[in-house]
């Protein structure tokens, strides 16, 4: 479904990514696992468009879409949630669900999705007429990924979802994401620096440091490796 191919992208001459590689099938639960400024955030403003590559190609279904205008990539089925979920504080939950549908295909099926949402987050369904601004921080990140489920996706990216959570409400939002993978057959795209549980969740992972892919592998695979234990899972 995703295929990268040779991404390098600068900023100011200095590399925050360097030839990356990285497949996703369609169905598949891909994670990127990686510590701060490794280019993970980047990778994903890559493929919405949002920075543009020194080298390489994005292809999706079948499209190159390296050039494609970032507006034009979520009609295609490409839903980013962004780190620091970016939910419009002003506006109520359902407003913020009504700006994720604005896609073709987000608004064919807007009524059977947003009974969807509310099903996967009923936390939002109560809250639907409350402004963004002041839900609690996991709350926000279900809106976040609730908006990004209302543009009816076919690859759903999911940047740091825990980042600021509790291990609890981390806990919580790594369920629904679970759910949401193996019951709506979606595929994920995840990046996050908690390791462990973002291992136990995906196939498959690769781990970028540096700008640079340096493993890749079947989720098992990554457990197993002597190099991701001691640095990423403290074991
Ligand atoms: P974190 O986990 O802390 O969010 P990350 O893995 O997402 O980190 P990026 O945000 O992609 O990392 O940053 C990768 C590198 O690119 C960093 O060195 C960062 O300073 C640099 N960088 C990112 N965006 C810009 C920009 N707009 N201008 C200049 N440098 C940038």
């Amino acid at each position: 479904m995703l295929r990268i191919e040779g991404l390098s992208v600068t900023f100011g001459g200095l590399h925050a990514l360097c030839e990356v590689d990285i497949i996703v099938a369609a169905g598949e639960f891909v994670a990127i696992i990686g510590p701060n400024g490794a280019g993970k955030t980047t990778l994903f403003r890559a493929i919405s468009g949002t920075v543009p590559p020194a080298a390489g190609h994005i292809a999706f279904a079948g499209q190159d879409i390296t050039t494609l205008p970032p507006a034009a990539r979520p009609h295609l089925g490409i839903a980013h949630v962004p780190e620091g979920r970016k939910v419009f504080g002003a506006m109520t939950v359902l407003e913020n669900l009504e700006m994720g549908a604005t896609t073709r295909a987000g608004q064919v099926v807007w009524k059977v999705n947003l009974a969807r949402i509310f099903d996967t987050f009923p936390r939002l369904a109560e809250r639907r007429g409350q402004l963004a601004g002041t839900l609690s921080g996991g709350e926000q990140q279900m809106l976040a990924i609730g908006r990004g489920l209302a543009s009816a996706p076919r690859l759903l990216m999911l940047d740091e979802p825990s980042m600021g959570l509790s291990p609890g409400m981390a806990d919580t939002i790594f369920d629904c994401i679970r759910d949401l993978h193996s019951d709506r057959a979606l595929t994920v795209l995840l990046v996050e620096q908690r390791a462990a549980e973002t291992i136990e969740l995906c196939d498959r992972g690769y781990v970028l440091e540096t700008g640079r892919i340096v493993l890749q592998g079947a989720a098992a695979e990554l457990a197993a490796n002597d190099r991701i234990r001691k640095a990423y899972l403290g074991t």
